[in-house]
């Protein structure tokens, strides 16, 4: 259990966090660049319940169901003033650079709390902290793309990009497609509402059949290898943005091309603390489902070890045992 050592600190008692591919990033070391340093404990998509406050805490009390915002941000720079939590100029974040949730107890500063609407359970809704968040962010940027008639590609439909696929439709009213490599994953795609799910070796020419050879206006890439770099750049139509999730390959694109086709490339990092409180309204709206598979703390390596090889639909929760409300 964490020792507390500010006054506006808040002890979380975990009900459940959630498995990231950043976890498989931090232990390939590519996250030492971020400000990693370990040993840490990992685990960034947390919620539960609140066990103790620190004096100053005002906003939450012992009990109070919650879900943390991962990112710490000071609330005093700049960028936290405009809102922009994640590019704080006291950045820390929890499960990376401080630890994290793979934890019977997380310490978190209270800016990191929201509290969870009525009849939310946190351990159903872990993943928004981090998956949720992201693909709200990246989504509600581009959503003055998404009008009727706009085509929108998701390539990889998993623990971020399941959630995407459900906010373009949310936020936006034109054709959303889903590429994966995944039966599982398409068929999750075709559940969750999208128009087409596109499997197979040749995905952008299946999207530019799709299209009457026009291409995607906006393709959002939740995986970011070299091979969906490639992919979405070569969907995309004229004036199309492409937009990046994830991440670890190399985007390399011949200038003439954008330049000439007045194409975008963008890049996302997680969202905002108002963001997760947008994402939860919708939750408890209904709007929204969290595909999530439950997994005991103790099995958090072979949960690793299953994600890394595709093995996961959805996203994958750790629950620390016994951990019911208190
Ligand atoms: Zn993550
Ligand atoms: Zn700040």
């Amino acid at each position: 259990m964490p020792e507390p050592s500010r006054p506006d600190e808040v002890l979380v008692r975990v009900a459940g966090a959630g498995i990231c591919a950043t976890d498989l990033h931090a232990i390939e070391g590519l996250m030492e660049p971020a400000g990693l340093v370990p040993p840490v404990v990992l685990g960034h998509e947390n919620a539960g319940w609140v066990e103790a406050t620190g004096e100053l805490v005002q906003t939450v009390s012992p009990g109070d169901a919650v879900i943390l915002y991962a990112p710490y941000s000071c609330g005093l720079c700049v960028p936290c003033r405009r809102g922009h939590d994640m590019h704080c100029e006291r950045h820390q974040f929890t499960g990376l650079t401080v630890d994290g949730g793979f934890a019977d107890y997380v310490l978190v500063s209270e800016r990191s709390i929201v509290k969870l609407p009525d009849g939310v359970e946190p351990a159903e809704v872990a993943p928004h902290a981090d998956a949720g968040i992201t693909a709200y962010h990246a989504v509600k940027k581009v959503a003055h793309l998404l009008g009727p008639g706009s085509t929108a590609v998701v390539i990889g439909v998993g623990g971020v990009g399941h959630v995407g696929l459900q906010l373009l439709r949310e936020l936006g009213s034109g054709t959303v497609l889903a590429v994966d490599t995944d039966e599982r994953r398409l068929r999750l795609a075709t559940e969750l509402g999208c128009d087409e799910a596109i499997g197979g070796r040749d995905v952008a020419d299946a999207v530019r059949e799709h299209t009457n050879g026009r291409g995607a206006d906006l393709v959002l890439d939740f995986v970011g290898a070299d091979q969906t770099h490639a992919d979405g750049m070569a969907m995309l139509a004229r004036q199309g943005t492409y937009s990046m999730v994830g991440f670890g390959g190399m985007l390399s694109v011949p200038s003439v091309a954008m330049v000439s086709q007045e194409q975008s490339a963008v890049a996302n990092l997680v969202g905002s603390w108002t963001d997760l409180w947008d994402v939860l309204q919708l939750h408890a709206r209904g709007r929204l489902t969290l595909k999530t598979e439950t997994y005991p703390l103790d099995d958090v390596n072979d949960v690793l070890s299953m994600l890394r090889e595709g093995e996961i639909t959805g996203r994958a929760v750790l629950v620390p045992d016994g951990r019911e409300r208190p």
